[in-house]
């Protein structure tokens, strides 16, 4: 056990030696520039503990690290001074596959809190469900809320599922939040990945007719019709009434994965194609992008994209892109430009893959600054994210199973500086960190999973999951993503 068991890693400490009997924290604030928006210095001697910092926030992740310190019993002796590597430290939530219920939520964000995170991005529109309670359009729920099974890999029920969370529960989850200093951004995905907005309402899509909610992932031809002026009208008013909900300063409109074969075809979008006098079904995409967020800022929101957005080549400036899969680059030309960019590279953070496929090692020793960005715009990359998609993990003792240790290589990676990372030492720290994890409800996968001994790789992923989990669709879906 090491004497410093503290994720993420504190920059700096310095060991002053014995231990502490004091339990009780003294609060200073300070004007400190050293210790900037977000950071504490935490001073524990035998007789005291000082935490000093120039906000509420830095005393939090005092608190926080103290926390964590003394959660063994002994308190080594130190002075801790610390402050995130970046602002962005985000952990994305997929509640439309397979959504989680409140409490489960909070324990999440009870533990994102613990890891110094500060945004929960809530997926909350999929092709598999609306989970946002409307009262303007009632049909999102009573509809769009439904899908008639599950049928993701190997896994096929035909037991209705869905639900919504009511406006009371997301101001409920998103208050939990700000008394911990998380900034919750939603998501509703626009235009693509929007086949259950289309079963509700099917005049907003270019052919008209009603789709089913799907039951299975993938990537869907009807989309949201460009062309249709009422299209525009439902997410204006749509919006209004989100926005509400969420006072955080972004708001994610999602952007990617929408293919243009039905606007090619649609008279209504070829029409407004050639009326604003664009070029290509891509840059109307751009269009109506931009139109949403002017729309956003008018109500004082900043816009969020993934980055098949920049395809259009038209997308706003001052629109933050969030990077996932970007075999051209185009998110770090982005950010070369001097427009603000997060980083949840596929192959590295996202969690919703068995451990043999993205190992623990690799999520963890991934630089966050993508290759290609210019050392002097590094700035422009505000962060990074972990996102946790549920086609295949719905069960929230499987959402903590594939996301911790993985949340807390990510969290570290985002506070730490680099200099500080370390594979090995992450490994111990997280396996002491696993019995308080476990006290709030989270139980991580075992260490056999994420840091294994050579020979045992692939036994636990496969003994623990193999009734749950198809793998070869999910390595075929793997594949076909690579593509
Ligand atoms: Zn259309």
């Amino acid at each position: 056990m090491k004497r410093f068991n503290i994720v993420p890693r504190p920059n700096f400490i310095k060991n002053l030696g014995g231990y502490s009997a004091c339990r009780s924290i003294k609060k200073e604030l300070v004007s400190d520039t050293a210790l900037g928006d977000e950071g504490y210095r935490l001073t524990v001697e035998k007789n005291s503990v000082l935490l000093e910092a120039n906000t509420e926030q830095g005393f939090f992740y005092g608190e926080k690290t103290f926390e964590q310190l003394s959660f063994c019993g002994k308190i080594p002796c130190a002075v801790i001074e610390d402050k995130p590597r970046f602002t962005y430290r985000g952990f994305m939530v997929d509640s439309a596959r397979h959504m989680q219920t409140v409490d489960e939520l909070k324990k999440l964000i009870d533990a994102a809190a613990l890891l110094k995170f500060n945004t929960l991005h809530w997926h909350l529109s999929d092709d598999q469900g609306f989970r946002i309670e409307s009262e303007k359009f009632p049909f999102l729920n009573e509809k769009g809320s439904w899908r008639k099974g599950d049928d993701f890999g190997a896994r096929h029920t035909d037991i209705p599922y869905g639900g919504y969370y009511t406006k009371a529960e997301i101001r409920d989850i998103v208050s939990y939040c700000a008394e911990r200093f998380i900034e919750v951004i939603p998501e509703i995905d626009i235009p693509g990945h929007t086949t259950a907005i289309i079963h509700s309402y099917p005049h907003l899509s270019c052919k008209k007719e009603e789709i089913a909610v799907k039951t299975k992932q993938g990537i869907f031809d009807d989309i949201l019709c460009a062309g249709d002026s009422r299209t525009l009208d439902f997410l204006f008013e749509l919006l209004e009434e989100v926005v509400e909900l969420f006072p955080g300063e972004r708001f994610h409109i999602g952007g990617d994965e929408a293919p243009k074969k039905r606007w090619e075809e649609c008279e209504l979008c070829k029409s407004k194609q050639l009326a604003l006098g664009l070029e290509s079904p891509e840059q109307l995409q751009g269009w109506l992008t931009a139109e949403i967020t002017k729309f956003l800022e008018a109500k004082g929101k900043k816009g969020s994209v993934w980055n098949e957005s920049l395809a259009a080549g038209n997308l706003p400036e001052g629109i933050l892109v969030q990077r996932w899969m970007d075999p051209k680059n185009k998110s770090t030309i982005w950010a070369n430009r001097a427009n603000y960019i997060i980083n949840s590279d596929f192959y590295h953070y996202y969690c919703d893959y068995p451990y043999h496929m993205t190992p623990l090692k690799k999520t963890y020793n991934y630089s966050p600054i993508p290759k290609g960005v210019a050392p002097i715009m590094e700035k422009y990359v505000l962060g990074i994210e972990c996102p946790m998609w549920t086609e295949y993990v719905y069960t929230f003792d499987w959402f903590c199973y594939m996301a911790f240790p993985r949340f807390a290589a990510v969290a570290e990676r985002a506070w730490t500086i680099e200099a500080r990372c370390d594979h090995s030492s992450f490994c111990e720290r997280f396996e002491a960190l696993m019995p308080l994890l476990r006290s709030m409800g989270i139980n991580p996968a075992p260490s056999y999973e994420w840091n294994p001994t050579p020979g045992r790789r692939l036994a636990g992923t496969l003994g623990f999951f193999k009734d749950k989990i198809d793998f070869k669709t999910i390595t075929n879906s793997l594949n076909s993503q690579k593509n």
